[in-house]
């Protein structure tokens, strides 16, 4: 069994240790003889699976009791319009548009209702975090969106915007528990979570209970009525059972590894051997202002197109998976989520001088 160093940007590496587990319990589970995939999702075994995930994630981030924690299904793109379908009383919003994830809900909020772009990096290929601390704010807007960590271009908010008193509404698919977050400053955080918590299939939507309507707009399907979801505790159909379980394992790794604020540390660790090296490279470049720099992924660039592809084929065939930049920006751009180990970043950095050094 050969392990690659995996820096997908999603689906993306999980913890060894948690795939372990799990395929120790693949044929019985705890005694019960089947696997988690064969279960009731009615069953007194899955019933513990869900409350306890749902029980380490509130301890992890410190979730209040006045939030509701759903475990839905359709990704992150489906919360794209479940949002605007939800919060709407007003039917206008604001959306800071940052990249492409943005900018795609930001286009499905559209067919809801009155929707404004009020801040966009769009001008400089996303490349960095605009100005939020006084933004034209419409009076009546339900919420104000973001998409906090910039999966395709690596940037993320340091600083949440000045919602000037309005819901903030947060899409934190690559960041997710990444590092410790004060939850009572949204009105939602989401993520899907393919990217740092668990197996695709899996949206994660943490949402205060006040925004939790009987009313959403007219139309709106019973699944993505967010009251139909938090009255069933996310058992309204058949949830995404495995991932769920998945993920709850995810949540125990990640206490065990000492919480946010420890990842936090191993993430700002990694990060920074690999911005270092790129901030002294004559090679390579990264491609983010640096204040607005992600700490889970890395995009960078050679400055020619056959020589980053040259350096994607080799570093393949050297075990490092998945460092070609997304089809829309091309160069390179390494994630390094939470279950990315040191020692993988370490050993990328020292690939890349190599590189460098029979290239330049
Ligand atoms: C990947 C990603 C999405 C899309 O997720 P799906 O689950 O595929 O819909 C949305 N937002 C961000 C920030 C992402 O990284």
């Amino acid at each position: 069994m050969a392990r690659v160093y995996n820096f997908s940007a999603g689906p993306a590496v999980l913890p060894e240790e948690v795939l372990k587990e799990a395929a120790e319990e693949m044929l019985d589970y705890r005694g019960t003889g089947m696997s988690v995939m064969e279960m009731s999702h009615r069953s007194k075994a899955f019933d513990t699976i869900i409350k306890e995930a749902e029980q380490d994630l509130r301890e992890l981030m410190n979730i209040p009791d006045n939030y509701k924690v759903l475990f839905l299904q359709g990704g992150a793109s489906q919360q794209f319009a479940a949002i605007p379908m939800n919060l709407m009383k007003n039917k206008v919003a604001d959306y800071i548009i940052t990249g492409q994830w943005s900018k795609k809900a930001f286009q499905e909020a559209k067919k809801y209702g009155n929707v404004k772009a009020i801040a966009s990096s769009e001008d400089k290929t996303y490349s960095y975090i605009p100005d939020c601390s006084d933004l034209d704010i419409d009076d009546d807007a339900d919420y104000v969106y973001i998409c906090e960590n910039n999966t395709i271009y690596g940037t993320k908010f340091k600083e949440l915007p000045n919602t000037k008193g309005k819901t903030l509404v947060a899409d934190v698919s690559s960041c997710f528990l990444s590092e410790p977050v004060d939850v009572t400053k949204y009105g939602v955080i989401y993520g899907g979570v393919q990217k740092n918590v668990g197996p695709a299939g899996v949206v994660i939507v943490i949402i205060r209970e006040d925004l939790i309507t009987d009313t959403p707009l007219e139309g709106t399907p019973t699944m993505l009525t967010y009251k139909t979801q938090a009255d069933a505790d996310s058992l309204y159909n058949t949830p995404p059972c495995y991932g769920i379980y998945i993920c709850g394992k995810v949540f125990k790794w990640i206490k065990k590894m000492g919480g946010l604020e420890a990842m936090k540390a191993h993430n700002e660790k990694k990060a920074k051997i690999l911005y270092d090296f790129l901030d002294q490279s004559e090679l390579f470049k990264g491609t983010v202002v640096e204040k607005d720099r992600s700490l889970m992924n890395v995009p960078f660039v050679t400055g020619d197109a056959d020589l980053d592809a040259k350096f994607v084929a080799e570093a393949k065939a050297a075990g490092f998976e998945n460092l070609k930049g997304h089809r829309t920006v091309g160069g390179m751009r390494a994630s390094i989520y939470n279950a990315m180990p040191i020692e993988g970043v370490e050993k990328l950095v020292e690939f890349m001088k190599d590189f460098e050094a029979k290239n330049k």
